[in-house]
């Protein structure tokens, strides 16, 4: 059972990201919290990842794991994914904390499209139900963070005839992807939703 397959981050260096990869992500992530598309929920646990593509080898910058209830983010507080294995669910990952635990998401995205160069998953009951099959959806069977999802979303992304959009995640109650060129983009993507 592909769903039942853990992600596991292969973590290769503890130094934090640099300067201005930090400052590349920050201003964003700090947008996103001030919009509560990332913050902590009901049941006390944060949400949200953040991400931005640093070149055409599929390397990207991400929130670091159960970091999405942080209000004022430091550069140890996000991790440089160097590669991915999807269908082993593996993340190769640097800096001072692991990877989110939802990387190969974004790793499905920037490998499905290479225009694609940032990604911002938020939790929002209110727009989850709006939109739900409104937008695209992906399936209510396949389980969040599975390899299953990861393949389902590159396949949805390949059917955006634009290198922006939004999606619903079905299976993964108040999940919504934004994905763009750029993170102003997602953040504007998900402001007009
Ligand atoms: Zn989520």
């Amino acid at each position: 059972m592909e769903g039942i397959i853990k992600y596991q981050a292969i973590w290769t260096d503890k130094s934090p990201i640099s300067k201005s990869e930090f400052e590349k992500i920050n201003f964003f992530r700090s947008l996103a919290v001030k919009r509560s598309y990332m913050g902590i929920g009901a049941d006390g646990i944060g949400y949200g990842n953040i991400s931005y593509r640093l070149d055409s080898n599929n390397q990207f910058i991400i929130s670091s794991s159960a970091t999405g209830g942080i209000s004022i983010a430091d550069r140890g507080d996000y991790s440089k994914v160097i590669d991915f294995d999807i269908s082993n669910n593996e993340i190769y990952c640097k800096g001072n904390k692991i990877a989110s635990s939802e990387s190969l998401t974004h790793a499905a995205i920037y490998q499905s499209n290479p225009e694609i160069k940032a990604v911002l998953h938020i939790h929002n009951e209110e727009l989850w139900q709006k939109h739900l099959f409104q937008l695209p959806t992906t399936s209510e069977d396949i389980e969040y963070g599975s390899v299953a999802m990861a393949e389902a979303i590159a396949e949805l992304i390949k059917t955006y005839s634009d290198n922006k959009g939004a999606f619903v995640m079905g299976g993964h109650r108040e999940g919504i992807i934004a994905f763009g060129e750029s993170l102003q983009d997602c953040i504007e993507i998900l402001e007009g939703l």
